[in-house]
């Protein structure tokens, strides 16, 4: 067996459906008294819910996280929790919440308990981007790793079908560039492999039956498990481009990652043979990217930028950032290849 490192990061995790119910218990176990209740505006009632469970140990409800955490959100945030002494953040929703959080946490140090309702994954990372004037940058820091996940399967049945499948896909990326990581070991290898076949067993069930508890079971598990190949081994190509298109311009974050991840693997395969048959066996096709770009439209997922409403003209400028800074990839990034493959992603077209 080769050398590897991996780092076991300290986050408690309570997994099954109606956990949220421990709640309490685990604010007492943290030694904190007045939560601050995060959402977006369209969980504000599920956040108000929360807050009654609470009773007197919640000081608020602020529902105005963000998708790509822009920092005078952020600032807003923390004038709140100021103002009203909240002792620890909970963040219910998906992972524009969490980043919410966690940009709290990282300028106050509060701690955090994570209750997430996408599939994005961002609860098991040690890592926040924001944005600020239009660029999208990241960090990695113990200090923004929430405390305490609260995976409850019953908060997902109101997922609608698009986010299901998007976020599904979004996940399944984190385990793909995990497999071809310069930092890749068995263990997040296995770990691939399980969430991949997860999440790709779950959706095609949840997409004619959003309420079936054993799929919403498999797709949150799912979840938690590529959250945690994000969160231990460094990304590639694909996360760079979303991120990218994400942070500089304004790209939805999941149906992105969902239209770019075919087209990215093609990119990398030639370069990522051995982790590209992993993720063709946990699939149970023969070509990775294809059987991804298959899974995707049979599904009915978004397959172009196009619709997503990306401009052709920024294409070029999105590659040249893309290929600029450098980052560990399979494949070398040269901005002519780059260029294509967002053009292929543009116009959806089948890869090779
Ligand atoms: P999101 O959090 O923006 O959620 C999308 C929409 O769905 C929101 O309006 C939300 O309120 C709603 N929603 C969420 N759960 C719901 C539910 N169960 N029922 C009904 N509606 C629900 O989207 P996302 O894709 O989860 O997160 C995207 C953000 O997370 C981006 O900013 C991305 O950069 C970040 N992210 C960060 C990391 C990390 O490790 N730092 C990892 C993944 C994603």
């Amino acid at each position: 067996m080769k050398t590897f490192i991996y780092n076991v990061l300290p986050s408690r995790v309570i997994f099954g459906n109606g956990t949220l119910a421990q709640i309490v218990q685990e604010i007492t176990n943290l030694g904190c008294s007045k939560a601050l209740i995060l959402t977006t505006p369209r969980q504000s009632t599920k956040g108000e819910q929360l807050k009654e469970l609470l009773g007197d140990m919640a000081v608020d409800v602020y529902t105005n996280a963000t998708m790509h955490t822009p920092t005078n959100v952020t600032d807003d945030a923390v004038g709140i929790v100021q103002k009203l002494g909240a002792d620890v953040v909970i963040a219910l929703g998906g992972g524009s919440t969490i980043g919410l959080a966690k940009a709290i946490a990282l300028r106050t140090d509060l701690p955090q308990i994570a209750i997430p309702t996408t599939y994005a994954g961002s609860e098991a990372t040690p890592i926040i981007g924001q944005t600020e004037n239009s660029l999208k940058t990241t960090l990695k820091t113990l200090k923004v790793l929430p405390e305490v996940i609260i995976y409850d399967v019953s908060l997902t049945m109101t997922l609608p079908t698009r986010t299901t499948i998007t976020s599904g896909l979004n996940a399944i990326a984190h385990a793909v560039e995990a497999l071809y990581s310069k930092e890749a070991n068995p263990i997040t290898d296995t770990l691939a492999g399980q969430g991949i076949s997860s999440i790709a067993k779950a959706l095609p069930i949840l997409v004619n039956d959003s309420q079936n508890l054993d799929a919403r079971s498999e797709a949150l598990y799912g979840a938690w498990v590529c959250g945690t190949c994000l969160s231990t081994v460094g990304m590639g190509l694909h996360h760079k481009l979303c991120h990218t298109l994400g942070g500089t311009f304004n790209m939805p974050h999941a149906e992105t990652h969902t239209v770019i991840l075919p087209h990215s693997m093609a990119y990398n395969a030639p370069y990522a043979q051995e982790a590209m048959a992993k993720v063709a066996n946990s699939l149970g096709v023969s070509n990775a990217a294809q059987g991804i770009f298959d899974l995707s439209k049979s599904l009915g997922a978004p397959s172009t930028l196009k619709e997503l409403g990306m401009k052709e003209e920024d294409l070029e400028k999105a590659a040249d950032i893309a290929s600029k800074s450098p980052y560990p990839n399979p494949a070398p990034l040269e901005k002519e290849g780059l260029l294509q493959l967002l053009r292929n992603a543009y116009g959806g077209v089948r890869p090779n």
